[in-house]
């Protein structure tokens, strides 16, 4: 930890992040102590805190445990609204979430990602151009292992790549990321005018430390995330859907980067609108860290999307199989759906949320089968006889698969997106998705 200015510090939060922290700082030689409102003092981490000397305080929040405390490292989940947090703050204790860390650990170049979705996608797109691009890379934050946990084994010159969410956005104060990518920001993410401001504050947060030979890639078809290309210190590159100018663009047949095509539209695995903007995002941040175009074409050409999220499976006899899993509301599904030209077979249904499916409706127009299982099969068939699409009630998924590939041709898409969550049928949607993949492969 070069240049941590503190010496004693309180973690909030264990967990998986609490403890990488405390792990962390107590060997770093900083005295750290750890609460926890409710940790079991038997768990595996628990063990290892104390097995280390570092107490765990459970059960409450005693303010005692602030007086000589000059920070506070608190899990991105806990909200700002608790106590502790609250009265570190009236102490004028700073509070950090542990990705801010990474600032005193990590020398090389940090490219970090935010936006209401696409986060997982788009990190992935970028860390494995880079990796194409025979760079040293690690990947970290919400998609995997916890950022200060990787920080600390990452070489001089080695890059990382982190997938950032808005409540570890909150918690930075001198991170300085040289590629900041801003992907979007969605209304239905803010509940309330207040939380709305405080959510585009925090991921506004992306750019705060930015210097002028940093990049700030931003959606430039986003209306509130266009609005702080002004707002940049570092170079602002645009990402869009719609003109072929400065940044990352696309029309038909190409993907271009200042107007110079940098790979072929049609190559890419990659299939609906929202996943092409996160390959023009990734194009942006990595043409803005000289990755080759052959690097980013290997990437865009194989790379079928991240498990359970519009993934490509396989094609069985001219038959292509997505697994959607992730797709737990209607506008996931009608994401899904958009991204396809050719006839699709549609696997849908599950847990009952009380919610209509008409919205669906005038998204099914290349629905040419519908195979509805779940609590919510019969509200679906409804949707389907009044569109007049043949429907199958099934009871798993192996049969909804055979079901589906009995009823195609040629060139359809056998999709699972089933526009609710899982829990009725299956523990998690991977779950699901698990058993769809292993049931095409059964075929
Ligand atoms: P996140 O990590 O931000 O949750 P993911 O990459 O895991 O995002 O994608 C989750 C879901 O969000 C996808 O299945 C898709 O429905 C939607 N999505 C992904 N990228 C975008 C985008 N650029 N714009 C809008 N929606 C998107």
């Amino acid at each position: 930890l070069k240049g941590f200015p503190y010496k004693k510090a309180l973690v909030v939060g264990l967990a998986k992040s609490g403890f990488a922290a405390a792990d962390l700082l107590h060997t770093s030689g900083i005295d750290v102590k750890v609460n926890d409102l409710n940790a079991d003092s038997t768990g595996e981490q628990a063990v290892k805190l104390a097995a280390a000397g570092i107490p765990l305080i459970t059960g409450s929040h005693p303010f005692e445990l602030l007086e000589d405390r000059e920070i506070v490292i608190k899990n991105p989940g806990i909200p700002y609204e608790n106590e502790m947090v609250m009265e570190a703050l009236r102490r004028n204790i700073p509070v950090i979430t542990e990705v801010e860390l990474v600032t005193y650990l990590h020398d090389g170049p940090v490219i970090g990602i935010t936006g209401s979705n696409g986060k997982t996608t788009t990190t992935t797109l970028v860390h494995r151009m880079l990796e194409e691009d025979r760079r040293n890379v690690h990947v970290a934050g919400n998609i995997g292992e916890v950022a200060c946990e990787v920080a600390r084994r990452t070489g001089t010159e080695d890059t990382m790549v982190i997938e950032l969410s808005s409540f570890q956005l909150l918690g930075i104060d001198k991170l300085r990321l040289h590629t900041a990518v801003w992907l979007n920001i969605f209304d239905s993410h803010l509940d309330y005018h207040k939380t709305r401001d405080n959510y585009i504050e925090a991921k506004s947060r992306i750019m705060k430390n930015q210097m002028e030979e940093d990049s700030f890639i931003f959606n430039n078809d986003d209306s509130i995330v266009s609005t702080f290309r002004e707002k940049s210190v570092a170079a602002a590159v645009p990402f869009t859907l719609e003109e072929n100018g400065r940044g990352a663009s696309a029309d038909e047949n190409h993907v271009y980067f200042d107007g110079e095509i940098v790979a072929d539209r049609k190559k890419i695995v990659l299939v609906g609108e929202h996943n092409l903007q996160n390959c023009l995002a990734a194009v942006a941040a990595c043409k803005s860290a000289g990755v080759t175009n052959e690097a980013i074409q290997a990437v865009l050409y194989s790379f079928q999307g991240v498990e359970h999220r519009l993934q490509y499976v396989e094609e069985k006899k001219e038959r292509y199989f997505y697994n959607d899993s992730k797709a737990t509301n209607i506008r996931a599904t009608r994401y899904a759906l958009e991204a396809f030209e050719n006839p699709v077979i549609l696997l849908a249904g599950g847990l009952d949320r009380g919610n209509s499916f008409d919205g669906l409706a005038p998204y099914l127009k290349n629905v040419k089968h519908l195979v509805v299982f779940g609590e919510t099969s019969a509200k679906l068939a409804e949707v389907a006889g009044q569109l007049d699409i043949p429907c199958t009630p099934v009871d798993s998924m192996e049969e909804a698969v055979a079901r589906a590939y009995r009823n195609s041709k040629e060139n359809d898409v056998i999709l699972l997106s089933p526009a609710c969550a899982s829990w009725d049928q299956y523990r998690t949607f991977e779950e699901r998705g698990n058993k769809f993949v292993e049931a095409v492969g059964n075929l």
